[in-house]
């Protein structure tokens, strides 16, 4: 490491900044994003004049057209130079004699500091440096971070500092700083923030607050998070999903829940699987909820872990109720259900203009689910119906659709392991569907009825493979 990252006080003087060009102005951009006072060495009044009637951060501008050289440098805590060879050796030369930190652009031979890529979370500040040596690797790391870092992160660090004071004031001698601080940032009342509930996590911090001036440590409390896994993929899962796996302590996952998204959990946590699997017996939903409660009570960050959106044919709704009754604190992190993750991938648009105007999402589980459904309600031909647990009963939607009115030759599919590696979309007429359920083979799958369906990748395959052969 040949620069350390180090972080300058803004406000304790005035940043120089040479030259007029795009990296001078990328520069300046981000000295008055940052709430620097700059003086801007320009040469072009054009420039300078269009910046000083843009809009302006907080922070002064001064522009001056003076000779950078003759300036007198006492007053600068930095020097930024992007004003071409040789007055950018001049100035990092007259800067490095009077010993303040001098940047020039892309010329980290002539520089004693870089400018890192920054991701900028408010108080919460992350600086990239690739040794000043590949802006463009330090943009990537940025959106890696940019990805995994909360976006309220900045507010929970605000949050904590309001009231290190109080709790520094109020602290019984038995409680440890570094253990209180780390429950917080590690449990409930960080994640209500990050998860935008700014007052419950405020006045969870104070409750906690108040109880530690009593010599008893505080009683730990975890939280249970129902998060929606996507339909497999795991670049599906949520940013919000991806960081709670990231803090989970203990994973209870279904059989939907693929490897891949498992992997993105933090590698100590507790893996549990608690769904079903062909021919075993799974784990009841009483036990499931019991156990969650168990955890969260434990002091756990406990991440519920179903395949698609938690709310979808999914019982999430039933765990909340539970959850509640329990007061257990409980967030739902959102997912891609099936549907829209398997229609995505094969092309289907779900809704169209003018042609498919309504969507219903149904599920025929059993044979008499499919019995109990009420087809007429599905008929019309703008709706595109999409069936969840159907492939069983695949020959009780058809017939239960066509007996009701839809027409034999309806386009429809079956969307099979939607997303994963060996994903498959077959289609067919609506009369057929028994038939392309049998071919789609194995594997968790969606039926979709509906004229969209000849929009489908996959339609369009077989349709031009046809035209070919009628054609030969
Ligand atoms: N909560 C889930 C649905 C759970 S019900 C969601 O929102 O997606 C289980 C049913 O979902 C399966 O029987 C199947 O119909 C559908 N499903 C889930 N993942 C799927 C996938 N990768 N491909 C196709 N269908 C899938």
């Amino acid at each position: 490491m040949r620069f350390l990252p180090v972080f300058l006080d803004l406000a304790s003087g005035t940043v120089a900044l040479v030259g007029s060009g795009g990296a001078a102005l990328d520069k300046l951009r981000l000295l008055r994003a940052a709430g620097a006072n700059v003086r801007w060495y320009s040469s072009n009044a054009d420039v300078a004049e269009e910046v000083l009637l843009a809009s302006s951060p907080s922070g002064r501008l001064e522009v001056s057209f003076a000779d950078p050289l003759q300036a007198d440098y006492s007053e600068f805590v930095a020097v930024v130079s992007a004003a071409g060879a040789a007055l950018d050796e001049a100035v990092s030369a007259r800067a490095r004699a009077r010993n303040i930190p001098v940047n020039v652009v892309d010329q980290p031979d002539l520089s004693s500091f870089v400018i890192p890529a920054v991701v900028d979370r408010g108080d919460v500040v992350v600086a990239i440096g690739t040794g000043g040596g590949s802006p463009v690797l330090a943009r990537r790391v940025r959106a890696w971070i940019e990805a995994l870092l909360p976006a309220r992160i900045g507010e929970l660090a605000a949050l904590l500092q309001r009231y290190r004071a109080r709790f520094a004031a109020v602290r019984h001698t038995s409680v440890s700083p570094r253990r209180f601080w780390e429950r917080v940032v590690d449990g409930p009342i960080a994640q209500a923030l990050l998860s935008g509930q700014t007052h419950a996590a405020e006045a969870a911090l104070r409750c906690a607050i108040e109880e530690s001036a009593l010599p008893q440590r505080p009683t730990e409390n975890g939280i249970v998070f129902l998060v929606g896994s996507g339909p497999g993929d795991p670049d599906l899962l949520t940013l919000r999903a991806l960081q709670v796996l990231q803090s989970a302590d203990v994973v209870f996952y279904d059989d939907l829940v693929s490897e891949t998204v498992l992997d993105r959990a933090r590698r100590d946590a507790k893996r549990i699987f608690v769904g079903k699997r062909k021919g075993r017996p799974g784990v009841g939903q009483d036990e499931i909820n019991q156990r969650m409660v168990a955890a969260a009570r434990r002091g756990d960050t406990v991440v519920r872990l179903k395949g698609g959106d938690p709310f979808i044919f999914g019982r999430g709704g039933e765990e909340l109720d539970y959850l509640r009754r329990a007061k257990v604190a409980t967030v739902v992190v959102p997912g891609v259900t099936a549907a829209l993750g398997c229609a995505a991938e094969a092309g289907l648009p779900l809704t169209y203009r003018n042609e498919a105007t309504r969507l219903t999402f149904v599920t025929a589980h059993r044979a008499d689910d499919a019995t109990a459904t009420d087809w007429s309600a599905l008929v019309d031909p703008q709706t595109t119906v999409v069936v969840y647990m159907g492939l069983a009963s695949a020959q009780v939607v058809r017939d239960g659709l066509i007996a009701a009115g839809r027409p034999a030759n309806t386009p429809a599919g079956v969307l099979v392991r939607g997303t994963r590696p060996d994903a498959k979309a077959v289609v067919g007429a609506l009369d057929d569907l028994p038939a392309l359920a049998q071919q789609a083979g194995e594997g968790p799958a969606l039926l979709v009825i509906g004229e969209v369906v000849a929009r489908s990748d996959a339609w369009r395959a077989t349709h031009s493979l046809l035209a070919q052969e009628l054609a030969a």
